[in-house]
């Protein structure tokens, strides 16, 4: 039997990736202990910042664990991303699917000893789908994880029951392109999969990590809308809010389809990843960003300074300078710090149902961070007193 740790970097898939390796590792009969013998790090690329992170938590950990298994989109990378790690390192190079299977055989299997470990205490993110065919010129996330690939609505769903029968109160239907989805034998599209999923008995709510504009039609709109214990929250990435630079960036809307698509959504919170400081941003095209980022009314911002990602159109294309990113991305922070407390001020004095996630902390039903007391996993009911930077503080 063997001790292991996992940790991982990035997004919320790779969170979940790491999870899987977790949960096989465990269901296989090793021990999770802090500092265990093996160690897995599931890793980013998605920025070169991320990069160099992942290199350096794999050769820190090289120096703590007898082996450490390297695995997610840097090690998908190639062109030597991670070349010259110490010796105990393994880079495990697989799909997602693959990879925790890989892993284990590695570790060596003890036989199935607790095959459906409980990973969270309140919230389960259930992954839909993975891979990406959208290929934005600046991405490299469809080179590392290849084209999208759905699971079946049976085995989501089932997943879903499952977990909610674990005490799970929260499901975050999670993947790299969301609106992807299909299972075309049994009939399902997102919409469809959000109207079945929220009719699991027991589950309080229920998100979706993230969807592009182009797939937030009148269908999804109508599912979000018409499924009780689904939150009044979407994450829409905008990654640019000047038409030149979503040209060259080759998302496939306009500023005009990304307004016009969140329009029926005026009672949502509405969050989103923006990029800076990509080569044909100048300060105009900066400034259209800022604009646009407040007509669309969205609070929480993702800001991530662009950074070449090698085997993508833009590889070779960097212009702006590492000081203008820093400006520019510091300035769009604090008008989504701005953002998010001129929001959380609008519901003073009014009522929300929060889930408690941990203690002294939970989401109201737009997913706006609350102060409130309450046992975690229960919903309580709440009425907005004050505001911090934390979030709402219930009375
Ligand atoms: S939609 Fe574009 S940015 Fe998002 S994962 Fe796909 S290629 Fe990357």
């Amino acid at each position: 039997m063997a001790s292991f740790d996992v940790r991982f970097l990035g997004c919320k898939v790779s969170h979940l990736d790491a999870q899987d390796v977790r949960a096989r590792l465990l269901a296989d009969g090793h021990t999770e202990r802090a500092h265990g013998e093996v160690t897995v790090v599931n890793t980013c690329c998605v920025t070169h910042e991320a990069l160099s992170k992942s290199r350096q938590a794999a050769a820190r950990a090289a120096r703590t664990h007898r082996r450490v298994y390297v695995t997610g989109c840097a090690a998908n990378l190639g062109g030597g991303a991670l070349d010259g790690l110490p010796d105990n390192v393994v880079v495990v190079s697989r799909r997602s699917e693959e990879t925790p299977a890989a892993v284990a055989a590695d570790v060596g299997a003890l036989g199935c000893v607790n095959d459906d470990a409980r990973l969270e205490r309140v919230r389960a993110f259930v992954k839909i789908q993975d891979g990406c065919s959208f290929s934005c010129n600046f991405c490299v996330i469809p080179l590392v994880r290849g084209g999208t690939r759905s699971r079946t609505a049976d085995a989501v769903l089932r997943e879903i029951r499952r977990r909610v029968d674990q005490g799970h109160s929260e499901i975050v239907l999670t993947g790299i392109n969301l609106g992807c989805f299909r299972d075309r034998e049994a009939g399902y599209t997102l919409a469809r999969l959000v109207r079945a999923a929220g009719e699991t008995p027991g589950l309080a709510r229920l998100l979706l990590s993230s969807i592009e504009i182009n797939h937030v039609d009148r269908e999804l709109v109508a599912a979000l809308r018409e499924t009780p214990n689904v939150a009044r929250h979407l994450h829409v990435p905008l990654q640019s809010g000047d038409d030149g630079v979503l040209r060259a960036m080759g998302r496939r809307y306009t500023v005009a389809t990304y307004l016009r698509r969140l329009e029926e959504l005026t009672d949502f919170n509405l969050t989103a990843d923006v990029i800076v400081g990509f080569p044909t941003e100048h300060e105009r095209a900066f400034a259209n960003t800022l604009r646009v980022v407040r007509e669309a009314r969205l609070t929480k911002l993702h800001v991530f300074p662009y950074s070449p990602r090698p085997g993508t159109k833009t590889a070779a294309e960097d212009p702006v300078s590492a000081h203008e990113k820093r400006d520019r991305s510091a300035r769009l922070r604090e008008q989504s710090r701005v953002a998010c407390l001129d929001h959380w001020r609008s519901k003073l004095g009014r009522d929300d149902v929060v889930l408690v996630d941990r203690p002294g902390r939970g989401y109201g039903d737009d997913y706006s961070p609350w102060l409130v007391g309450g046992e975690v996993g229960q919903l309580v009911h709440a009425r907005a007193a004050a505001v911090t930077d934390d979030g709402i503080v219930a009375a």
